[in-house]
């Protein structure tokens, strides 16, 4: 292949294909486009959950909600209501298999396969792209690589996970409602909690979460999930259906742009995650949408919105709290629900609040505790903005 693309996408994944689905719908306007992507299949490899607000991006896709949901805190258990804002879960296998039969409906759209592209990219008249089995060419370039191994001072937190879906012969999750965190006061080093998906009354995504300044593997917290599993599970056996774990970044450093507009870094680490969840799924379709109406109409690429001052402010405060004091932490997300309904959180986490949502936010949480660890978030907002 030695072709030229208006567009050359690199790294199909959730961004890479967003961005190339939004683009197929505009049928024979659709710039040309290559995706090149690393991995040769693609498979079941995580879940998206979102809040059913504003009608989200391929909410059809998903086909689990849950109207109910629990918060658990030293051994007392919260039912909230959802009901105006189901929680919705998108496994990827299904996103990845209808957003490509869309893409490859359109001509002017190639997705690559198997193919690594490891090289930084570079312009001569245009964007030269090579694999050991291939060269191309492009006018723009999307990059959704991540850019390099993540360390401790890349992100003001990290949100580390690792989940088991587990099957049981006995018939006992209760499917119309899910555990969003069940925190664990016996972990030292983080703000821990069980999140539970029941998808049936034998099955179960079982996640074991932590919120940290430190990263934390699989491994690391493999024991912690056992252990609360056998607690869901009543200690019946159960059969492990697959896996998934991440390490999201929670208030990162964004990743520096090029000078030359032509050329973008978006994803995960490029403005996507959201702060105080590191989700980032909605963020990423919403950018897909602008981006490719952008490209269409004026051959430009467009970057993630930037989050309001205030939004961000308030994610960057209320991390900072729950680094301070991983209990005071739990309690902040408890009293969040109890004193403010789901739907204005959901609302403020889907980054659809208005200024009243907000200001229902802050009075529901402690004054002085926010107030207290102003000083600390500017030290380490400063940490983090020096460091390279
Ligand atoms: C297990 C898991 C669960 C998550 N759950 C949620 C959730 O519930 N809600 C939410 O909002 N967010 C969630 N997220 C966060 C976020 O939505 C995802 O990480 C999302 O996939 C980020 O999209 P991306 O395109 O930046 O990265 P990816 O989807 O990881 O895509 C990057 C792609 O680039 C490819 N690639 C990498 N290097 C190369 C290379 N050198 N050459 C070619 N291709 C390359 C990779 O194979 C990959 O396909 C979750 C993340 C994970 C990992």
């Amino acid at each position: 292949m030695n072709q030229h693309f208006d567009l050359v996408i690199i790294g199909g994944g959730c961004a890479g294909l967003s961005l190339a689905y939004q683009l197929s719908q505009f049928g024979e306007s659709c710039p040309r486009t290559l995706i090149i992507e690393e991995r040769a299949d693609y498979t079941i490899d995580r879940t998206w959950c979102f809040w059913d607000l504003e009608d989200p991006i391929h909410k059809d896709l998903a086909p689990y909600a849950w109207r109910k949901f629990i918060i658990k805190n030293n051994h007392l258990t919260h039912e909230h209501s959802c009901q105006e804002t189901p929680y919705l879960m998108l496994p990827s296998d299904i996103f990845y298999k209808n957003i490509i039969s869309a893409i490859k409906l359109n001509t002017k759209i190639q997705l690559l396969t198997g193919e690594k592209l490891v090289d930084e990219v570079i312009k001569k008249d245009t964007w030269q792209i090579a694999t050991s089995t291939f060269t191309a060419t492009g006018t723009n370039v999307v990059d959704t690589r991540p850019t390099k191994t993540m360390t401790k001072k890349d992100s003001l937190m990290w949100q580390s996970f690792v989940g088991y879906e587990v099957e049981l012969d006995s018939p006992l999750f209760m499917e119309d409602q899910l555990v969003l965190m069940d925190f664990d006061s016996s972990f030292k080093e983080g703000l821990a909690f069980v999140y539970c998906l029941p998808t049936s009354k034998t099955k179960a995504l079982i996640e074991y979460t932590v919120f940290s300044e430190e990263l934390f593997v699989a491994e690391q917290l493999t024991a912690s999930l056992l252990e609360k599993i056998g607690e869901y599970t009543q200690n019946t056996s159960y059969k492990i259906l697959r896996k998934e774990a991440a390490i999201l970044p929670m208030g990162n450093k964004e990743i520096e742009q090029k000078e030359d507009p032509t050329y973008l870094f978006a994803g995960l680490f490029a403005g996507a995650a959201r702060p105080s969840s590191g989700y980032a799924f909605q963020r990423i379709q919403i950018w897909a949408k602008e981006c490719a109406f952008e490209l269409k109409n004026n051959h430009q690429l467009k970057k993630f919105k930037k989050d309001s001052f205030i939004q961000k402010w308030m994610d960057l405060l209320f991390i900072t709290v729950i680094k301070k004091n991983p209990i005071i932490g739990a309690k902040v997300f408890e009293n969040l629900f109890k004193n403010c309904d789901a739907k204005t959180v959901a609302y403020f986490m889907s980054d659809h609040s208005t200024i009243l949502d907000k200001l229902k936010i802050v009075s529901a949480l402690p004054a002085l505790t926010f107030l207290s660890a102003i000083p600390d978030l500017i030290r380490s907002k400063h940490r983090l903005d020096r460091s390279s």
